[in-house]
C-alpha cells in the first residue's frame, strides 16, 4: 500500500491559510481534509462534520482522556484536536490528507508520525499581518493585539517545520504549496504502485529505506 502524504499546514491567524488550503485542494485532486473536533461554537455558515466536528467541552475531554486524539491543543481558549480515526481512515486508503492545525498540534503530529510533512505559511511582514487583521473587521483592537502577540510566538516555531512559504501573493504562494505536494508525492514510499509494477513488490520492499 502506498503511504499517504500527511500534510500539516500552520499559520498565524490573518496569514491567509484557509484560502490557501481551499485553493490547494481545488488545484490538487486527491487531497483529503482532516476534520478536527473543537469546542469552539460554529461561525455563521460553518457546518458540523464539514469544517469541524463541533462538540461540548465534556465530550472533548472524554475523547481526550480516552486517548482518541492524535494531537490536541488549546487555542484562543477553545480546545481543538485531530481524532486518530481521521488519520487511520486516510492511512488505510493510502490517501493524502491535509491537517490545518496550530503549532502545538503540528509538533505532536511530527513526533507521532515522523513522515508527516510540516508547512508553515508566513505573512510577508508584521505590518501587513496587522493591516489584514484590521481590514477583516472581525476583531476589536485588543483582540488584534492578542492575535499579533500570539502570531509572534507561532512564527518562532516556523524554523522547525519542513517548509516555509510566504503569503505575499496568493497565486504565487499557492504555486509553492503545489510544488511541495508534487515533490512529496514523488517520494518512493508514495510511488509504490509504479515501483512494484516495474520491480515486483518484493524487490521494492527489499530496497525500501535504502
Ligand atoms: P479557527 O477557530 O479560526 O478555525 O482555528 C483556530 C486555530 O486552531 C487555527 O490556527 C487552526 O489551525 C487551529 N486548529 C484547528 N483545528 C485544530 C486541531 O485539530 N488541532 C490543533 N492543534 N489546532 C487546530
Amino acid at each position: 500500500m502506498r503511504q499517504g502524504l500527511v500534510l500539516v499546514i500552520s499559520a498565524p491567524s490573518g496569514a491567509g491559510k484557509s484560502t490557501l488550503i481551499r485553493r490547494l485542494r481545488e488545484a490538487m485532486p486527491g487531497l483529503g481534509y482532516s476534520v478536527s473536533h473543537t469546542t469552539r461554537p460554529p461561525r455563521p455558515g460553518e457546518r458540523d462534520g464539514v469544517e469541524y466536528h463541533f462538540v461540548d467541552r465534556a465530550t472533548f475531554e472524554a475523547m481526550r482522556d480516552g486517548g482518541e486524539f492524535a494531537e490536541w491543543a488549546e487555542v484562543h481558549g477553545n480546545l481543538y484536536g485531530t481524532a486518530l480515526t481521521e488519520l487511520r481512515t486516510a492511512a488505510e486508503a493510502g490517501q493524502d490528507l491535509v491537517l490545518d492545525i496550530d503549532v502545538q498540534g503540528a509538533l505532536q503530529v511530527a513526533q507521532r508520525l515522523p513522515h508527516a510533512v510540516l508547512v508553515f505559511v508566513l505573512p510577508p511582514s508584521w505590518e501587513e499581518l496587522r493591516r489584514r487583521l484590521v481590514e477583516r473587521g472581525q476583531d476589536s483592537p485588543e483582540v488584534i493585539e492578542r492575535r499579533l502577540a500570539n502570531a509572534r510566538r507561532e512564527v518562532s516555531v516556523a524554523p522547525r517545520y519542513d517548509y516555509v512559504v510566504v503569503n505575499d501573493d496568493v497565486d504565487r504562494c499557492l504555486g509553492e504549496l503545489v510544488a511541495v505536494v508534487r515533490a512529496e508525492r514523488c517520494r518512493p514510499v508514495r510511488q509504490r504502485e509504479a515501483l512494484d509494477r516495474l520491480l515486483g513488490a518484493r524487490a521494492t520492499a527489499a530496497s525500501a529505506g535504502r
